[in-house]
């Protein structure tokens, strides 16, 4: 299904299965959840094969990032599903009395899902199971930049749901483009920055709502208080999980200058620690997506110090999980999104100027922070701005349900997980009931004398 006229076709048919109402009872969503659960569960296997096909993703990773993580959002959500579609009494207004007043979670109906190529599997799922709880029908466009798991989704999904319910459009951004020009009620976007705005310039011409879950250059800071072991060992496991292809991976450090030097070798232990002295032989340790971003990231250690790392093989696109140091701002690698196993060392002197130099550039998609000073920490938590943030950790604050996961400007626009999944995918109604009687005539034309009253 890829021509615009079978999309067409199949937005259509999900319009007409959405407006019968089939997907609204709670039982039917409870029931949907758990089949996708049970589906994820047998499938674990062929995941597991077609994201080492796609770029050589280790298999515990497959399952702690794509397989894991989706199983436990659709446990909480199963929790919580029956109290979040229930409608929320509110107080209601003494102007209306006598009235009482609730806020409906209604589901939007029609959502595009479209989803990015670094945990495939998971980023195009996770948004469905949302758009399940919520109520709603789903294309789903998973990335052309991994095929074998693109074809996995698509023939899961097709087996298991009826396709006025779910389907999977295959393809690239022209399958994308035909989608876009459809009257989705809901478009979710997980991307870079560059494809959101076009999303958003298509949401814009239906007035549809959007979620962007964009990137961005997440930096790490580090201040001379820190555990730098600990520190090393964290940053090195957020950097370099999946070749440093996360969205939320830490594209930079800022380290207190004077423990650079001990940081820099701290990290270089901690790389040999979990990957060996050749990381190219580590079972441990993804590949670069495509011969693209292999010759971007290759590009971009051009004329920069090494200080580890470095190594490169073309015939599977291996580079070495790598440790740059005397990176100025001006440096290619400080002007773009770095998305692999590249880590610039920059150095700070006091912390006010860190925040300084973060804030002077675009607001990222998350930041991190190692110290153990809880005033530097509180100061730098209020002074920036990011769509999420760690204190002495990288990454995890994504794996809490009750933490809602998005961007802010260029890096996102709303949120998902756990009950944000269910928010992003329902429009909250407000609903005022009245009884016929009483009917107090105050707010009714004529209004001669009324004014006196109040
Ligand atoms: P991308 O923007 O190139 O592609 C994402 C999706 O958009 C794909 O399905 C692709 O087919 C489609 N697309 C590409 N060009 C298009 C166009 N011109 N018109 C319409 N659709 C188009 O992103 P990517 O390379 O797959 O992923 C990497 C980016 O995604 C990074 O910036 C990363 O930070 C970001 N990302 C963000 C999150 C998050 O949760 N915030 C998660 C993962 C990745």
């Amino acid at each position: 299904m890829t021509q615009p006229q079978d999309l067409a076709a199949a937005f259509a048919r999900q319009k007409e299965f959405f407006r019968a109402g089939h997907t609204r009872p709670l039982a039917f969503r409870e029931q949907m959840l758990r089949l996708l659960k049970t589906v994820i569960e047998k499938e674990e296997e062929a995941i597991t094969r077609a994201l080492a096909e796609d770029f050589g993703k280790p298999a515990f990773e497959t399952y702690a990032t794509e397989i894991a993580i989706l199983l436990s959002e659709i446990k909480f959500i199963l929790k919580y599903l029956r109290q979040w579609v229930a409608p929320k009494k509110v107080k209601s207004s003494f102007l209306n009395f006598p009235s009482t007043d609730a806020i409906y979670a209604e589901p939007y109906g029609v959502a595009l899902v479209i989803g990015a190529w670094n945990y495939p599997f998971q980023l195009t799922l996770s948004p469905v199971i949302g758009a399940i709880a919520a109520g709603c029908c789903a294309i789903l466009k998973p990335s052309e930049m991994t095929p074998a798991t693109s074809q996995l989704i698509a023939r899961m999904v097709q087996e298991h749901f009826p396709p006025e319910y779910l389907t999977v459009a295959q393809g690239g951004p022209e399958v994308s483009q035909a989608l876009l020009d459809l009257p989705f009620d809901k478009m979710f976007f997980t991307g870079s920055t560059a494809v959101g705005k076009i999303v958003a310039q298509a949401a814009a011409k239906h007035l549809t709502p959007v979620t962007l879950e964009l990137g961005g250059k997440s930096p790490c800071l580090v201040d001379a208080t820190a555990d730098l072991a600990i520190t090393a060992k964290r940053i090195v496991w957020g950097k370099f999980i999946n070749a440093g292809q996360t969205c939320v991976a830490p594209d930079y450090i800022l380290v207190q200058e004077n423990v650079a030097p001990q940081l820099l070798e701290q990290l270089a232990q901690a790389i040999t620690q979990f990957y060996g002295p050749t990381p190219a032989q580590s079972p441990d340790f993804a590949r670069i997506i495509n011969q693209r971003h292999f010759q971007r990231l290759k590009g971009l250690l051009t004329g920069t110090q090494i200080y580890a790392g470095g190594e490169t093989d073309e015939s599977t696109f291996y580079i070495a999980p790598t440790l740059l140091q005397n990176v100025s701002w001006q440096d290619p690698i400080m002007q773009e999104e770095i998305f692999g196993p590249l880590l610039p060392v920059l150095t700070y002197s006091s912390l006010a100027q860190a925040i300084e130099m973060v804030n002077a550039q675009p607001k990222p998609l998350a930041l991190y922070f190692f110290s153990k000073d809880r005033d530097a920490q509180e100061q730098v938590l209020t002074q920036t701005s990011s769509g999420g943030a760690c204190i002495n950790d990288t990454v995890s604050h994504l794996a809490n349900p009750h933490l809602p996961f998005g961007g802010v400007g260029p890096s996102g626009n709303g949120n998902y997980h756990g009950k944000a999944s269910f928010d992003a995918f329902s429009h909250q109604k407000s609903v005022l009931k009245k009884p016929s009687n009483p009917d107090i005539p105050l707010r009714y034309p004529p209004y001669a004398q009324k004014l006196t009253w109040m």
